[in-house]
């Protein structure tokens, strides 16, 4: 598996690429602005290119965009749901501009509708971003821990949004191990494990997934809290995480870590830690 973690861009695009390098990423992701406003300056050219030459003379690949936090595609409010596509069709522009291959998206909180109502208005909204960006930069939808009102949280859910987006091509799904714990998919033992790639494969078919976010969980199984932890210090912990990276289907895949972090010295020792689990 070719690991990474999530890189802040803060000081701006040039910092992103030292800083997977010191973490020894393979893979990485990151916010392509400020992820808690909804303002962007535009993508300057000479940086986006300087971005992309730097990217290839190191070897890391792929690049993933997370979309920022503040766009809902399953709002009910017909003014935030228009910037919501607006803002990922954004996202996608700029993915295409910094080589990375897909723009990462959580489904939604559905407020007051009923979460079939609301996949079906996540299903329009990436039609109509896609439609706006017409690149082939894919959208992977990421499973949620189901706090909340959030939608995106059952593998169920997922197929209904999948199903609705007419260009199959560019729709894949990210699955992130502290979501799936914490929404009752039981990571941390082989059964578990297995039931849940089976359910998986019968729903959407396993050539659907095509990231992984490992992040332990600090919350119990089925706990609907969206609380990532450190590699192995959860309640998946190590066995878990040893079976999963080593898995037959997802050890192909990019792994992502988005665990907390103080200092640096916290990824050097989760990344220490998913690569020995990884040599079993
Ligand atoms: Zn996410
Ligand atoms: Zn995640």
């Amino acid at each position: 598996m070719r690991f990474g973690f999530h890189i802040s861009i803060s000081g701006g695009f040039a910092k992103i690429i030292d800083r997977a390098l010191t973490k020894q990423c393979q893979t990485i992701q990151f916010f392509s602005r400020n992820p808690r406003g909804w303002a962007y300056k535009e993508l300057d050219a000479v940086h986006a290119q300087a971005f992309r030459e730097s990217l290839a003379a190191t070897g890391i690949a792929p690049v993933f965009i997370h979309l920022p936090y503040l766009p809902n595609l399953a709002s009910s409010d017909d003014q935030l749901f228009k910037r919501s596509v607006n803002a990922l069709s954004e996202e996608l522009r700029r993915a295409e501009a910094l080589q990375a291959s897909a723009v990462i998206a959580h489904a939604g909180h559905r407020g007051i509708r009923s979460e079939d109502e609301a996949d079906e208005r996540v299903s329009s909204a990436i039609n109509m971003a896609f439609a706006m960006a017409p690149n082939s930069v894919k959208v992977l939808l990421e499973n949620t821990a189901g706090q909340g009102t959030e939608i995106g949280y059952t593998l169920r859910q997922l197929r209904h949004i999948v199903r609705g987006v007419s260009d199959g091509s560019r729709i894949g799904i990210c699955l992130d191990t502290a979501h799936a714990f914490a929404a009752g998919y039981d990571l941390s033992t082989k059964p578990g494990l297995e039931t849940m790639l089976d359910e998986f494969q019968s729903h959407l078919g396993l050539e659907k997934l095509q990231l992984l976010h490992l992040n332990d969980s600090k919350a119990p199984l089925g706990s609907h809290a969206d609380r990532h932890w450190h590699i192995g210090e959860g309640f998946i912990g190590r066995p878990g995480f040893r079976r999963i990276v080593n898995h037959p289907v997802l050890q192909p895949l990019p792994g992502i870590m988005e665990t907390p972090r103080k200092t640096d010295r916290e990824d050097f020792n989760n990344m220490s830690v998913i690569r020995k689990l990884s040599h079993y």
